[in-house]
C-alpha cells in the first residue's frame, strides 16, 4: 500500500490534530490538580508559619511570690468550653458526594460518621494546642457542645492528643430546650457560680450565663486568627479572682435569658 505525497501530508496533519487533543485533554485534567497541589503546599506552609508559630507563655514557676499566695488563697475554677467554632470549624461531607466543596485550607483531620454515611473534616483554630496546654494547667476543663456525643467525641479525643485533659464533656443531651433553642447552664458543669465560667462563640450562650461567661469571635476556616492566643493573659488573670463574676458581671448582656433559664433548671441559683 503507497500513499502519495499528498496523502502523506494529510496523515501527518491528522496525527498532529489528534496528538494535540490528547495533550489538551491531559493537560485540562492535570493542571487544575496541579496548581490545587501548589495552593494547598502555600496554605498548609501559611498555616504553619503564621497559625502555630512558636509563642511562648511564661509558666507559673516565673510567678512572684505575691501571685503565688494569691493562688493558694482561692479556689480553681472551672472553665467551660465550647467547641464549634470556638477550638475547631468542622465541614461534613456525604461520602460520594461533591456537593460540598472543601476549603483550600487543609484540614487537620477527619474521621467518618457511618450514622450519616458522611465524613467529618477538622479544621483547628490557630494556636488551640498551645491554648489547650496552658489553660489546662489553670483550670479545670470541661466542654460543654451542643452537638451530639457522636460527633464531638472524635473531636475531642483529637484535641485531647492523649493529654487526658479534656475527660469532662457535656452534650447536647445536657443542653435545657429554652424556646427551641439549646442552651447551656454552667452550673450543670459546676454548681459553685463564683467559680465557673463558660468560653463560647454564641452570643446567646452568653447572654444564658450572664456573669459567667466570655465571649470569643467565631473561627472561620483559613482566617488568620489570634483570638485564642490573645485571650490567655486575660484568663491567666482571671483565676486569681474569688468570684469570677467580680469580673465578668460587670459586662452586661440580656439579663433576662439568665434569668428565665435559672428558673428552669432545677435548683439553680440566681447569679
Ligand atoms: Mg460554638
Amino acid at each position: 500500500m503507497y500513499f502519495n505525497l499528498e496523502e502523506m501530508d494529510k496523515i501527518k496533519i491528522c496525527l498532529v490534530v489528534a496528538a494535540s487533543v490528547v495533550v489538551l485533554y491531559l493537560a485540562y485534567l492535570v493542571i487544575p490538580r496541579f496548581l490545587r497541589c501548589i495552593c494547598l503546599g502555600i496554605a498548609r506552609f501559611n498555616k504553619i508559619y503564621y497559625g502555630y508559630s512558636a509563642i511562648t507563655y511564661l509558666d507559673d514557676e516565673r510567678l512572684s511570690l505575691v501571685s503565688k499566695r494569691r493562688l493558694e488563697m482561692v479556689d480553681k475554677k472551672t472553665m467551660v468550653l465550647d467547641m464549634d467554632e470556638t477550638l475547631i470549624t468542622s465541614v461534613i461531607q456525604k461520602r460520594n458526594s461533591q456537593l460540598i466543596k472543601l476549603p483550600d485550607t487543609p484540614y487537620d483531620y477527619k474521621f467518618l460518621m457511618p450514622a450519616f454515611d458522611s465524613m467529618v473534616y477538622i479544621y483547628k483554630r490557630p494556636h488551640v494546642d498551645y491554648f489547650l496546654d496552658c489553660v489546662s494547667k489553670w483550670y479545670d476543663l470541661v466542654i460543654y457542645t451542643a452537638s451530639t456525643d457522636d460527633y464531638a467525641d472524635p473531636i475531642l479525643d483529637f484535641l485531647d492528643r492523649g493529654k487526658g485533659i479534656l475527660k469532662k464533656r457535656m452534650f447536647r443531651k445536657d443542653c435545657i430546650d429554652f424556646l427551641g433553642m439549646r442552651a447551656k447552664d454552667v452550673s450543670l458543669a459546676s454548681p459553685d457560680l463564683a467559680n465557673v465560667f463558660l468560653l463560647d462563640n454564641s452570643n446567646v450562650e452568653c447572654s444564658f450565663n450572664l456573669g459567667n461567661a466570655i465571649h470569643i469571635s467565631s473561627y472561620e476556616i483559613g482566617k488568620r486568627d489570634q483570638a485564642l492566643i490573645n485571650i490567655l493573659p486575660f484568663l491567666d488573670s482571671l483565676r486569681f479572682t474569688r468570684d469570677v463574676r467580680s469580673v465578668l458581671r460587670r459586662c452586661t448582656r440580656f439579663d433576662c435569658m439568665t434569668t428565665n433559664l435559672c428558673k428552669m433548671v432545677k435548683g439553680a441559683k440566681l447569679p
